[in-house]
């Protein structure tokens, strides 16, 4: 069993200014097999303009004697090696100025870094530990299509302090929650990918326990009521029940969610966007709701729910293999409407992939192409995650449903809590079955190979 990096935060969150004042502790546990000399972060709030301002660095109770910001990468050498197996703990002290969400939107980040005058979004907001492999640091270049950070799990124990905000307004954040004297709000949230928050004075919650006793919370930001011939619905309600329905079931079939709480927040932003233990659900997908299953607003719900088990359980490097966990979590959505809404399952070929990738069409990148392979969104979605989903399902009809399914929750108990490259799924065929789905990974992956 490894030694989780632990993170300690201490932040002040003045709201009206938009402005975090951070104190991060990282206790760093060398189990690389290999001496170091540096330690990397990836810092994510530092791809904006003006975001990340880094007051102190220390090592230990000394200041650090060199460090360097270059784009998110930030290294700090040590001031002697750290051999394998020992511990290293590195002291950072910055300032964040919080970009607006269309600021965010143009850097690439669609909003869950960033604010509006109903909310304030901090995903991806501490420094992390940058992955590390036998010939080093892996940190990728930033761009604005897809996530390119990849890091290991950690423990985040992180106190939130909000100051020059209204008394309606409250921190949210995952994990286990316990208020302060001073008022701060402490958050334990252990075995976790990420620690993200938000922050609003309109907040309104509503929950459910599942039936493997997970608390699941849906934030919106008031009411999400619309018209429909039946009458008004809400659309909080109806992501309490899918992201509850959803969170059973892949907890069955891909094992236990790791966590007592899943937080589903209405995003004032585009699209969604997953953390461990809490995801954000655009605002247009609320607006837009016609109040029935046949919605972005059921599919990116309970594809964010699918995150939860590809990308905050099993890891995998989302620039360089962003199929790995969007493929899967794409698929995701639909073994969702086949167990729900089965006479929806054309309706989701259809609404989701067809219209965009229609069959026969070539003019597309393959499946296991890396972000920097494309120049648009549209593009990037096309092959990485719908032509991803056809080739999941092809790969079913070559094993069989049983074993396909067997082969997922393999690959899940496999990679958990791990970061791991196409192999480890790959892996888990038997040589039979290698054999059975090699047309299907050359039509989609223009090789039958299965090495990383
Ligand atoms: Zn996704």
């Amino acid at each position: 069993m490894l030694a989780r990096t632990q993170h300690t935060v201490s932040a002040e969150v003045d709201y009206a200014a938009r402005t975090v004042q951070v104190q991060q502790r990282v206790v760093y546990h060398n189990q690389s097999g290999q001496a170091l000399n540096d330690l990397v972060f990836d810092v994510e709030p530092n791809r904006f303009d003006g975001a990340f301002v880094l007051d102190a660095v220390r090592i230990g109770d000394q200041p650090a004697s060199s460090y360097e910001v270059t784009g998110r990468r930030l290294s700090v050498l040590l001031p002697e090696r750290l051999d394998t197996g020992c511990t290293v703990t590195v002291a950072l002290s910055f300032r964040l100025s919080i970009p607006t969400v269309e600021q965010g939107r143009r850097a690439g980040a669609s909003g869950y870094f960033g604010y509006t005058d109903r909310q304030l979004n901090l995903g991806h907001w501490l420094p992390v530990v940058a992955w590390r492999l036998s010939d080093g640091w892996v940190t990728h270049d930033v761009l604005s299509i897809g996530e390119q950070t990849v890091t290991d799990v950690a423990d985040w124990d992180v106190t939130l302090r909000l100051v020059n905000a209204s008394q309606q307004a409250i921190i949210i954040a995952p994990g286990n929650e316990t208020r302060l004297a001073d008022g701060a709000q402490r958050f334990v949230h252990e075995n976790a990918r990420d620690f993200a928050a938000s922050i609003s004075d309109l907040f309104k919650m509503t929950s459910l326990v599942t039936q493997t006793g997970v608390s699941v919370e849906v934030f919106t930001l008031g009411d999400t009521l619309v018209n429909t011939e039946r009458g008004s619905v809400s659309g909080a309600d109806h992501v309490l029940d899918v992201a509850t329905r959803s969170l059973d079931m892949y907890s069955d079939l891909f094992g236990a969610y790791p966590y007592s709480r899943l937080l589903v927040v209405q995003g004032d932003f585009p699209d969604g966007m997953e953390f461990s233990g809490m995801v954000f659900v655009g605002n247009g997908w609320f607006v837009n709701w016609t109040g029935g299953p046949q919605s972005y607003l059921t599919i990116i719900t309970i594809h964010e729910v699918a995150h939860q088990w590809w990308y905050a359980s099993v890891g995998s490097d989302q620039a360089l293999t962003p199929w790995l966990d969007e493929a899967l979590a794409t698929y995701s959505e639909y073994i969702f409407y086949e167990e729900y809404y089965p006479d929806l399952r054309d309706w989701w070929w259809q609404f989701r992939v067809y219209s965009y990738v229609p069959a026969g069409f070539t003019e597309i990148e393959p499946v296991a192409s890396t972000v920097y392979q494309f120049d648009n969104i549209r593009a990037y979605i096309n092959a990485v995650y719908l032509r991803g989903a056809q080739m999941l399902h092809a790969l079913r009809e070559d094993l069989g449903t049983d074993a396909f399914f067997a082969w997922l929750d393999a690959y899940a108990e496999s990679g958990r809590e791990r970061v791991v490259t196409p192999d480890v799924l790959w892996g888990l065929l038997t040589a039979e079955q290698l054999a059975l789905t090699e047309a299907t990974r050359i039509g989609y992956l223009g090789t039958g190979a299965v090495s990383p």
